[in-house]
């Protein structure tokens, strides 16, 4: 018996980790809500020297790589939440069956059923 309430805590809760650990390598765009940019280095520090700035750059592009992988997590999650809001939830997006509890409970923001999972 799949007990949506523990699952929705389980989102909640990884929500607020993953906005915790966006806000380190991003911040929210001001223009689109829920939308989040990876932080931009500061080129413009007059002491920074040329191997700090490419230090910088690298940071900047490993920061990205994290943010956007965070990003897509958080809109699962989001997505899931929204569901649960809607009465979806749990419910194969490919094929309408329901999705295995224990998948659920794996993740819990699992929009599809074992079957059709994406890898
Ligand atoms: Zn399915």
């Amino acid at each position: 018996m799949t007990n949506i309430s523990d699952l929705k805590n389980m989102l909640l809760e990884e929500k607020v980790r993953l906005t915790n650990e966006l806000s380190m390598v991003g911040h929210k765009n001001p223009e689109i809500e829920g939308d989040w940019e990876p932080s931009a280095p500061d080129l413009n520090n007059p002491t920074a020297d040329v191997n700090d700035v490419a230090d910088s750059i690298e940071a900047f592009e490993g920061n990205s790589a994290i943010e956007v992988e965070l990003e897509a997590r958080l809109l699962e999650v989001d997505t899931a939440l929204a569901r649960i809001e809607a009465g979806t939830y749990g419910i194969c997006r490919i094929c309408g069956a329901k999705i295995e509890d224990a998948r659920l409970h794996a993740n819990p923001a699992a929009p599809t059923c074992i079957a059709h999972r994406e890898g």
